[in-house]
């Protein structure tokens, strides 16, 4: 078969052009960007043993596993993250919380920024590309995790302090001037966990309505926040008032959204004003 023919058979089967050429270029062992190579080589004869990997990848494809987990990187503001099922694929919608971070970045010279929950590494090492100056410190309470992000780290030569532990316990003793956390947020039993299902659990589900990180992260922020702090969370696309909430009970201030690339309220944050406001 040609590559033109591989690429139309997997189109039949359900696979978007766009995936079904990432995964025939990963397949024949060269970049999955590499799409005008594949233009202009459609009518090669494509190896046995290249069919039968593009076969098999587009299987798994077509069962919901990760296109990140698929070509084992995963773009993510610019960066090219090594992912695998130890960690949650990177979503573009997260580059929200990112862009946000960068529009409210603390004025000192060398802010302390925590990225809580970093899976990949993603958010902490966006900000650290962004800001060389800045402190950045990131947790995960999975030790799998954190080695898929030290890695990516090492790779991409950007320094983050990675700290293992289960949320605030992982940063005992410190204080932050910026923390972003994109934590679990699905309630268990969620219609969508089964499409989920290639992904790490412990990623996902937080408690029977989804807030249960959330919630834990709000009520003990404040002993880790400088004033003046802010903390901004990704979130379901329905946790916007609660979470809102939450913050607001907690004593933040000026608690503000953002949208999502599809324009639901993804991201929630407020700042910390300060212990001694607090009446
Ligand atoms: N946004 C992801 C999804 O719904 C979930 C990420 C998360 O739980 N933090 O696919």
């Amino acid at each position: 078969m040609t590559l033109a023919e591989l690429l139309q058979q997997a189109q039949a089967q359900g696979l978007t052009r766009l995936d079904a050429q990432r995964l025939l270029l990963h397949s024949l062992g060269r970049d999955s960007g590499e799409r005008a190579w594949l233009l202009s080589h459609d009518s090669d004869a494509a190896a046995a043993d290249t069919q039968t990997r593009f076969t098999s990848l587009c299987a798994r494809a077509l069962a919901h596993e990760p296109m990140g987990y698929l070509l084992g990187q995963q773009a993510f503001f610019g960066l090219d993250l090594a992912v695998d099922a130890r960690v949650l694929v990177p979503r573009p919608d997260t580059e929200t919380l990112v862009e946000w971070a960068l529009a409210v970045w603390p004025e000192c010279e060398a802010p302390k920024v925590l990225d809580l929950g970093t899976g990949s590494g993603a958010i902490a090492l966006a900000l650290a590309q962004q800001h060389p100056e800045a402190e950045v410190h990131a947790s995960d309470q999975s030790k799998d995790a954190l080695a898929v992000a030290q890695a990516n780290g090492l790779r991409l030569g950007l320094g983050v302090h990675w700290h293992q532990g289960f949320w605030w316990r992982a940063v005992r003793g410190l204080r932050f001037d910026l923390v972003l956390s994109n934590p679990p947020y699905i309630a268990e039993g969620d219609v969508h966990l089964p499409r989920l299902r290639h992904e790490p659990k412990s990623a996902l589900t937080a408690g029977p309505d989804g807030l249960d990180d959330i919630r834990h992260i709000i009520a003990s922020a404040p002993a880790h926040l400088n004033a003046g702090a802010h903390l901004l969370f990704e979130h379901g696309f329905d946790q916007a008032g609660a979470v809102a909430e939450l913050l607001a009970v907690a004593g933040f201030s000026a608690i503000a959204h953002r949208q999502d690339l599809a324009g639901h309220v993804r991201c929630t944050g407020g700042l910390w004003p300060g212990d001694t406001k607090r009446g």
